[in-house]
C-alpha cells in the first residue's frame, strides 16, 4: 500500500535505554499494556518535534515509542550511510531524556531487507554498495516494482547493517529494536546466484534469524518486527499487503518465538486472526492500526478479547497521516491508549 511512502521521506530514530524504566515495562516483568505509538524520525525535525510532545503523550497513556530512523542518524561507522538532515547524537539523547523523565520506553528501528528504495529514490544501503542489491541492475530508476530489497546472502553485508544497529543501540541505549521487514517483496530473485532457487521462507527466515542471533544473542535485547510476511495470505482474509502471497509465511515456523510480532492491520475487519494465530505459536503480539478510527477501534477491541500476557496491547503508527505535533490529538490513538490504560 501506499503505506510507506511517506516513511522513507520521513524516517528517524527513537530509543530508550536500559534503564529500570525499561526494566519495569518490558513484557513478563511487568503486566502493563504497551501502549505505543510508531513515528518516523529519520531527520533532525521530527526528532526534535517528538522531543516537544513526548510529555503530551504521555498524558494521553504512551508508554512507548518506536521511532524509525533508518539512514536517519550520523553514523560514525558508516558516514557514508548517513542521510542529509541525520540526527546527531546529542538530538537523540534529548529525545531519550524527555523518554525516561516521562517513562516512555523508546525503542529504535532499522528497517532491513525490504523498503530500500522508494519511488524513483535509492537508500543509502544500495546506493553507496549496489553489490547488496538483490537485483542489481534490474529495474532501472525502480520502475516496476514497490522497493528494492538487499541480498541476504550477500556475505558482506550483514557487516555493514550491524555496525549501524550497533551505533543505534549504544545511543539509544536502547534495550529492544524494531527490525523492521515489512512488504518484502523482491526476495530469492532468479537472478541472483547466492538465492536462486532456495525457498523464499527458508532465505526470508535466514534474515531473521541473522539480526535475532546479533540483537538477542548477543546484544540481550529485545527483537521486533512486523509480521505480515508470516501470514499465509492463502490461508487468512488479508491481502497480499498484511500477508504474505510470495511464499515467505512457512518462516513463521523457523524463527525465535521470542520475537515481538508488529501485527498490522489498517483495514476495517469483523476478524483480525493473525492475533490468535500468533499467539498460539507462543509469539508476544503487538497489534498495530493506522488512521482509519473504525478501523483501529475494531483492531482494538478485536485484540482485547485474548486475554493472554503475550497479547502486548496497541501499537498506533502514523505514516504521515498525521502531523508529530498534532499527534496528541489523533483519534486512533486516543481510543487505543485509553482502551489499554488500567482504569
Ligand atoms: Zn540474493
Amino acid at each position: 500500500m501506499r503505506i510507506k511512502f511517506v516513511l522513507l521521506a520521513v524516517f528517524l530514530l527513537a530509543a530508550t535505554g536500559r534503564t529500570q524504566v525499561n526494566k519495569a515495562l518490558s513484557p513478563g516483568k511487568s503486566k502493563e499494556s504497551w501502549r505505543g505509538v510508531h513515528i518516523g524520525i529519520g531527520n533532525q525535525k521530527a526528532v526534535e518535534q517528538l522531543t516537544g510532545i513526548v510529555g503530551e503523550l504521555a498524558g494521553l497513556g504512551v508508554n512507548v515509542i518506536v521511532g524509525e530512523i533508518n539512514y536517519g542518524y550520523r553514523y560514525e561507522s558508516h558516514p557514508e550511510l548517513r542521510r542529509d538532515n541525520a540526527s546527531n547524537s546529542a538530538q537523540i539523547k534529548k529525545l531519550l531524556g524527555e523518554c525516561r523523565k516521562h517513562k516512555v520506553r523508546l525503542i529504535p528501528q532499522f528497517q532491513c531487507l525490504g523498503h530500500q528504495s522508494w519511488k524513483t529514490k535509492t537508500a543509502p544501503l544500495l546506493t553507496k554498495y549496489p553489490q547488496f542489491d538483490e537485483t542489481p541492475g534490474k529495474y532501472p530508476n525502480n520502475e516496476g516494482i514497490y522497493c528494492r530489497s538487499w541480498c541476504p546472502r550477500h556475505p558482506k553485508v550483514n557487516e555493514v547493517i550491524f555496525a549501524l544497529m550497533d551505533e543505534l543501540i549504544e545511543v539509544f541505549e536502547a534495550d529492544a529494536l524494531h527490525v523492521g521487514l515489512d512488504e518484502v517483496f523482491i526476495i530469492g530473485d532468479e537472478d541472483c546466484l547466492r538465492c536462486k532457487g532456495r525457498g523464499k521462507a527458508e532465505l526470508f527466515a535466514g534474515a531473521v534469524n541473522d539480526y535475532h542471533k546479533h540483537l538477542v544473542g548477543k546484544h540481550k535485547i529485545e527483537m521486533l518486527m512486523w509480521g505480515d510476511r508470516l501470514i499465509d495470505a492463502s490461508k487468512f482474509s488479508f491481502g497480499k499487503w498484511e500477508a504474505s502471497a510470495n511464499d515467505t509465511a512457512k518462516a513463521v515456523d523457523m524463527i525465535g518465538k521470542d520475537i515481538v510480532i508488529c501485527d498490522w492491520h489498517y483495514e476495517l475487519r469483523d476478524a483480525y486472526e493473525s492475533v490468535p494465530m500468533f499467539l498460539e505459536k507462543g509469539f508476544r503480539v503487538w497489534p498495530a492500526s493506522w488512521k482509519k478510527p473504525d478501523a483501529a477501534r475494531a483492531f482494538v477491541d478485536y485484540s482485547k478479547r485474548y486475554d493472554n500476557a503475550r497479547m502486548l496491547g496497541h501499537l498506533n503508527t502514523t505514516w504521515g497521516a498525521v502531523a508529530i505535533k498534532e499527534l496528541p490529538s489523533f483519534e486512533p490513538l486516543k481510543y487505543a491508549t485509553r482502551s489499554f490504560s488500567k482504569p
